[in-house]
């Protein structure tokens, strides 16, 4: 069955998996670790049957080079609470030069767009902070392209800023730094700099890469000169997509409206989303009724990136779901039908994201990083532990600390761990009752220690024991 689906030969698949040290016939069942293994040893790619079927409706063909467009950059802002992300994402609206003149009303739906003098537009999400980003980005809706992290400069680096920068890393996205509340008396905006070289964050004027912009969304300093630094961001992204094809797109927030029903902000990704399409939406169905953008102006299209309230839903989707439009509404019935059941299913069956199933895992994607976080009770444990296990590291495969602290495990912690698929190591410390609640689930595994021997030993055992004798 495997062999024909990859149109191999059964017995040079046989003869594979003798040489793997197993054994079989021509027919019998293997456990899916082993044959993702093989189907990777054979140079293919992997889809799930489950994961196929759930994507009934998806159209994962590349768009063409020439049907590609110039799009907007999507840009999330994130920092420490009370640090101003709230202020400057209301300030940044009041940049957009087509809000004024259209007599729209701000509506909050999620994200917005701000059209700049140049006709140029940046999109934002209007939830700051990292527990909706990661969120996002665990549910496969990796919306952000750019990432603004506001530092107060009274106040200057504080443990959530440090969460952002990790998370943001882990992202892989390009971070711009706002240092905020620049009016203030006590502000001091080259402390800020200098607290960040120590996380691994180098501003231009230290010699690095990452841009830096001091702000004042109060009195609304330096607001251009971001945005400026956002689009020279955006141009080195290189940000293009599809405008003309069967649109799809993320939920970026979705509720039940008392008088219009079902309601979900979408970010279109590629596509263009029109009046009357039909649709799947994570577990949900429909057809667009009406389109609201974030004036609160009836539109009838939505190209990419640009959020818009979409009515005429099945039921309420969630954050982070996708979007496609498809053929006809039997269609969109169909797989919102099947997608409904196997989330029924998934929830009693998947697996825990183990240590083990973790080094299996990474063997049959052959990826070399081994994703952890940790969280101790003092700092000098948290190096200590940080410092061993980057001596762990082989040729092979080495571990990639998404971050780490002092501190019980929290929620944050544990987003964190699920985007990435990474185990959270808790060294004299526990996770609390919220955070213990979704790490059960998103299946991410809580490892507590007391001793670093046998921290340190658990995982360079498995490292070892799943790389083989050669490694
Ligand atoms: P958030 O928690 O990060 O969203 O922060 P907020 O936007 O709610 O701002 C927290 C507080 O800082 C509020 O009282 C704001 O008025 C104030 N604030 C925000 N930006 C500035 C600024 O640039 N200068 C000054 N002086 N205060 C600011």
């Amino acid at each position: 069955e495997l062999a024909n689906r990859m149109a191999e030969k059964g017995a040079d698949l046989v003869k594979a998996l003798f040489k793997m040290g197993m054994p079989v016939t021509m027919t019998q069942t293997i456990d899916q670790d082993t044959a993702e293994l093989l189907v990777t040893e054979f140079g293919h790619n992997i889809v799930r049957v489950s994961d196929s079927d759930i994507d009934l409706a998806l159209d994962t063909t590349e768009d063409a080079v020439e049907s590609l467009r110039p799009r907007p950059p999507v840009v999330t802002i994130m920092g420490h609470v009370d640090h101003g992300k709230t202020s400057l994402l209301d300030a940044l609206r009041g940049t957009d030069v087509v809000r004024g003149e259209a007599g729209g009303i701000t509506q909050h739906i999620g994200a917005y767009q701000v059209t700049l003098k140049d006709k140029s537009k940046v999109t934002f999400l209007d939830t700051p902070g990292h527990e909706a980003f990661t969120q996002m980005r665990a549910r496969g809706a990796d919306v952000t392209d750019i990432v603004v992290l506001v530092v107060a400069a009274d106040d200057g680096l504080m443990p959530q800023t440090i969460e952002a920068i990790n998370h943001t890393k882990a992202a892989g996205k390009p971070m711009i730094v706002a240092i905020n509340k620049i009016d203030k008396h006590d502000a001091n905006a080259q402390r800020v700099r200098e607290r960040l070289l120590e996380h691994d964050v180098q501003v231009e004027d230290m010699g690095g890469e990452t841009q830096d912009v001091e702000v004042s969304a109060l009195k609304k300093i330096g607001l251009d000169t971001l945005i400026e630094k956002i689009q020279l961001q955006a141009e080195l992204l290189e940000l293009t997509a599809n405008p003309d094809r069967a649109a799809e797109g993320s939920v970026v927030e979705a509720k039940l409206d008392k008088g219009r029903g079902p309601v979900a902000t979408v970010l279109v990704t590629r596509g263009t989303l029109k009046v009357g399409d039909v649709f799947v939406v994570g577990a949900e169905s429909g057809k667009v009724r009406a389109l609201v953008d974030d004036k609160g102006r009836q539109v009838k299209e939505a190209g990419p990136a640009m959020p818009v309230e979409v009515l005429g839903l099945s039921g309420v989707p969630q954050a982070g779901d996708l979007l496609q439009v498809v053929e006809n509404e039997a269609r969109a019935r169909e797989v919102a039908e099947y997608r409904q059941s196997v989330l029924l299913q998934k929830r009693t069956t998947s697996a825990p994201a183990s240590l083990e199933s973790m080094f299996s895992a990474l063997k049959a994607n052959q990826a070399k990083e081994y994703p952890l976080v940790v969280k101790a009770d003092t700092q000098g444990t948290v190096e200590a532990i940080v410092a061993s296990i980057n001596k762990i590291a082989s040729d092979l495969i080495k571990a990639r600390i998404l971050h780490s602290g002092v501190g019980g495990i929290t929620e944050s912690d544990v987003t964190l761990a699920a985007a990435s698929g990474a185990p959270i190591i808790g060294f004299n410390v526990r996770a609390n009752a919220k955070a213990r609640e979704i790490a059960e689930r998103n299946k991410v595994a809580l490892k507590y220690y007391d001793v670093i021997y046998d921290l340190i030993d658990e995982i360079r055992a498995g490292m070892a024991g799943e790389l083989g004798p050669e490694a």
